[in-house]
């Protein structure tokens, strides 16, 4: 158990099982485009450690570029989300597979989707290493997901709790005793 201020976190998912679901991953996009050379997005901050991993076993030549949003402050999700940075690269006619740390209400998925509607890519999929299903408010098609989790808070392998806990290998989940229970 880690404790983040005052929250604990319990371990959740460990680092061989993130592993396991990125092979997974790796495996199914490689197999669906083929000889493309796709550009695969990462969605910083918290995409970081998985777009690490996932480029790292993709058996075949790919670029890797990051864009920058964000809808999170400490635990609550929030509308407001930051304007995109990094995006310079032209992906007109590329195959581009979008790298989500998470997907929770799907905010920040929309918000991709809007930019890169005027991207004129040949092909846009989304691919995220973990999903909460329940929370989940929006109808974008999700390619490739790796794990549906509960509607939980969790912390770990680049997510963090302001700030904290983006280093840690493996992923923890808030322990929720009564008193959190309107965070989460
Ligand atoms: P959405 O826009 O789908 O509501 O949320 C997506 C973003 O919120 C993720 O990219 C991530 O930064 C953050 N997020 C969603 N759920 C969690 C969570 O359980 N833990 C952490 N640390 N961040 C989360």
């Amino acid at each position: 158990m880690i404790k983040l201020h005052d929250l604990y976190f319990k371990p959740f998912i460990s680092e061989k099982k993130i592993a396991t679901v990125i092979q997974r991953m790796v495996d199914e996009v490689a197999a669906d485009l083929k000889d493309e050379v796709p550009v695969f997005v990462g969605v910083l901050n918290g995409s970081f450690m998985f777009v690490s991993d996932f480029v790292k076993k993709y058996p075949k030549p790919c670029e890797v570029t990051f864009i920058k949003l964000a809808s999170y402050e400490g635990l609550k999700s929030t509308e407001d989300i930051q304007r995109l940075i990094g995006l310079t690269q032209d992906l007109t006619g590329r195959t581009v597979v979008i790298l989500e740390d998470i997907i929770d209400s799907g905010k920040t998925l929309e918000e991709v989707h809007r930019i890169f509607k005027n991207e004129n890519v040949a092909e846009l999929k989304i691919a995220t290493l973990f999903y909460k299903p329940e929370a989940y408010k929006r109808d974008f098609k999700l390619h490739y997901v790796g794990m549906e989790i509960p509607t939980k808070f969790i912390v770990g392998y680049g997510l963090d709790f302001d700030g904290l806990g983006r280093d840690l290998p493996e992923i923890y989940q808030l322990k929720t005793t009564q008193h959190m229970t309107n965070l989460v």
